[in-house]
């Protein structure tokens, strides 16, 4: 629909999660030159792209085989014209200093959701993930975020269910976890062995059925603190980039939160950003309004 960009801009990874093949795959960080990326981002916006979205295996890792990083980048995307707005895409949260969050914050094309990859909220399994933070970190991360927007920031996440040698405690502690965080969406996963990584022949490999049961558990709380969310937000406005139409004065988009809406909006186009009331919410999607002017 000409509406949303997504733009690749670093490949490979450094790091050895347990669990991961990438490292192996993909080699090892390697980042696409800024000059390469904002010529495509300028055709893009000549294009009528106004949404970009950096994408990346490892994206803060951005830069650092080449001097350049990831704020820089996202300050010179906003220079381009005809972008209006920008969004990252899957984060690692250690990786992201006080200095990355202020200067993002200062950045008011960047939309105000981040994708922070979790994995656990089991400190335990965190480690015998490889994961390279605590779980204690990774929520001071987000407090950060919050913090730096004055509260109005969304949080998207991963996390794998039914890792080697998790426990019901465990589990329960990542449900904790996940629950204290207020994620708008979390993508929960089965643990797949991968062969040649160490976690494949770890100990204490889960029966599919426990995975399965434990993603439903997990998945079925998330969707309720979603719905929770979202919920508390209707009456707020917000702006929504007109997607694909639905009738001729209906479209899908998202709000600058990452809200998914059904905006009613006579007289719209695709790739215009409106202010919209959010009205109800479906499960699905928001109902929203498009507001005059
Ligand atoms: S899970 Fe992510 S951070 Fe870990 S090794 Fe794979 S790509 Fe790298």
């Amino acid at each position: 629909g000409h509406t949303r960009a997504f733009i690749k801009v670093q490949d490979g990874c450094d790091r050895q999660c347990a669990y991961c093949v990438i490292p192996k795959a993909r080699g090892r960080s390697r980042s696409r030159a800024q000059g390469s990326i904002l010529a495509e981002l300028q055709a893009l916006g000549a294009a009528g792209y106004k949404e970009v979205v950096l994408s990346g295996i490892n994206l803060p890792s951005y830069g650092k085989d080449t001097g350049a990083d990831l704020t820089g980048l996202i300050e010179a995307c906003a220079g381009v014209a005809g972008i209006e707005r920008i969004r990252l895409g899957s984060l690692e949260p250690d990786l992201l200093t006080d200095r990355d969050i202020a200067r993002m914050a200062a950045c008011k094309k960047l939309c105000p959701q981040f994708h922070l990859s979790l994995q656990s909220g089991c400190e335990a399994t965190l480690r015998r993930m490889r994961r390279t933070y605590t779980a204690a970190q990774y929520a001071l991360v987000v407090d950060k975020l919050r913090a730096a927007y004055g509260g109005a920031a969304s949080f998207t996440t991963d996390v794998i269910v039914g890792f080697p040698g998790e426990t019901e405690a465990d589990f329960c502690e990542s449900m904790a976890f996940v629950e204290r965080q207020r994620f708008l969406k979390v993508h929960v996963f089965p643990y797949s062995s991968r062969p040649g990584t160490p976690a494949a022949s770890f100990p204490g490999q889960l029966p599919e059925a426990e995975k399965a049961a434990r993603v439903h558990r997990l998945q079925t709380l998330a969707d309720g603190v979603r719905a929770g969310l979202i919920g508390a937000m209707l009456g707020a406005r917000d702006e929504v980039l007109l997607e694909k139409p639905l009738s001729s004065n209906l479209f899908t988009g998202y709000t600058r939160l990452y809200v998914p809406v059904a905006v009613k909006a006579p007289g719209g186009r695709p790739g215009q950003i409106v202010t919209a009331r959010l009205q109800s919410w479906d499960g699905e999607r928001c109902r929203a309004e498009a507001l005059p002017g």
